[in-house]
């Protein structure tokens, strides 16, 4: 079977995947990006609710704080510089009960510790939106939206004037460490064929596979999942929003939101609830629940405005909140797997793949 050597090797052309690929393509030779799909970006990077996040819930001083801030700046930089689709547009976080208002205070303090500086309580502009239950609310001024799809194919061809290597239809199957090199083995599902990598750096960035990735490699069960899916609908009613609109989190999503699209459509979403199995269908066994969780703050919504959209699969591990990168290390080999790697994954891509670079850099 045929054996490429090459530099580092990229498992998932996810926007992690990808973003990692390009920076550090922007320094090293022979960085191949393998992705089983026919294109990049068509799992968790495009079933997702495409919200540059201000970083205001997270745990002080947690990868996922760390991250979604840097990234923030990174991302409107980088959407600025090469003019893509994006607007600043603002978020209310709505506490629509007394309860809920000391869980809203609670929200404003943290973001108040991870440094966010601009969060204001009760904005004017809550009052333009009349059919919103609304005691007491937070506006956040650096949350925004953008069109992740044009973001991705800019990193490509990045990627790609740098000399990186793309190659999409090909799946990894398994990891080896042979005489000092991992050796993958590759399927080409283009052609039906095979061949074998031998590369010293992985960097294995395949979503909701990467824990399996991973424990496959190591032989043991390290890592669980703990997939959570949340689905979306869209609205068909009259109202309009210039603003997202956020309720009070749950403790694994940040509650079924109303955001709102570049082409000004609203959608709703995304719920939350366990799954074992990768299956994007919608159920209309959970529109019931749906429908009562956006009613708490927007009491006026009826359940035939909203139509099944898409939905999505939160990457979470048993265990973990935070994001982690784990380090394999091997005589002077790497592999990082990135995992947990959910919301705020996009937000947080870039500031990621300068996390990843420095990391390869500091061994
Ligand atoms: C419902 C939902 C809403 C979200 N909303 C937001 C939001 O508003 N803002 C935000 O910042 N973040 C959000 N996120 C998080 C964000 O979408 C993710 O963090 C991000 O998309 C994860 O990207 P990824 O590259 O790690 O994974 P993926 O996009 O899943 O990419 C992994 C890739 O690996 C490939 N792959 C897997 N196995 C193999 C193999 N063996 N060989 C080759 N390729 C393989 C897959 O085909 C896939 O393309 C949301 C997530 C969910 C689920």
């Amino acid at each position: 079977m045929e054996t490429f050597k090459i530099n580092c090797l990229v498992i998932g052309g996810g926007v992690s995947g990808i973003t990692i690929a390009q920076k550090l393509s922007l320094y090293m030779e022979e960085v191949v990006l393998i992705e089983r799909n026919n294109r990049l970006a068509q799992e968790t990077t495009s079933r997702n609710s495409e919200v540059i996040h201000a970083g205001i819930y997270y745990k002080p001083g947690s990868l996922k704080s760390e991250l979604c801030i840097r990234g923030k700046e990174l991302l409107y930089e980088y959407l600025r510089i090469h003019n893509l689709p994006h607007t600043q547009c603002g978020k209310f976080i709505v506490a629509s009960s007394a309860e809920e208002e000391r869980k809203l205070f609670d929200i404003y303090k943290n973001g108040k510790e991870c440094g966010l500086t601009d969060l204001v309580i009760n904005d004017e502009r809550i009052k333009q939106y009349k059919f919103l239950n609304s005691k007491t609310s937070i506006f956040s001024p650096s949350t925004g939206i953008f069109d992740s799809y044009s973001f991705i194919e800019s990193i490509k061809s990045q990627f790609l004037d740098n000399q990186g290597i793309l190659l999409v239809g090909n799946r990894l199957k398994k990891i080896e460490y042979h005489k000092g090199s991992f050796i993958a083995l590759i399927e080409d599902l283009n052609n039906s064929s095979e061949f074998l990598i031998e590369t010293k750096k992985i960097i294995n960035t395949a979503g909701l596979q990467a824990f399996k990735i991973l424990n496959e490699f190591k032989g043991e069960e390290i890592y669980k999942p703990a997939y959570k899916k949340g689905e979306y609908y869209s609205y068909t009613g009259k109202e309009k929003l210039d603003h997202l609109i956020y309720p009070i989190p749950g403790k694994f999503s940040l509650g079924i939101h109303a955001t709102i699209d570049l082409g000004n459509g609203i959608r709703f979403g995304p719920s939350s609830y366990d799954v074992n199995e990768i299956d994007y269908e919608i159920s209309e066994s959970q529109r019931k629940d749906f429908h009562n969780s956006i009613k708490k703050y927007w009491p006026s919504i009826k359940s035939e405005e909203l139509v099944p959209t898409y939905s999505g699969i939160r990457p979470l591990l048993e265990g973990f909140e935070d994001f982690v990168i784990d380090e394999l290390n091997l005589d002077e080999n790497v592999m990082l797997s990135i995992l947990g790697y959910s919301s705020p994954g996009l937000t947080s891509s870039l500031a990621m793949a300068e996390k990843v670079s420095n990391q390869l850099n500091d061994l």
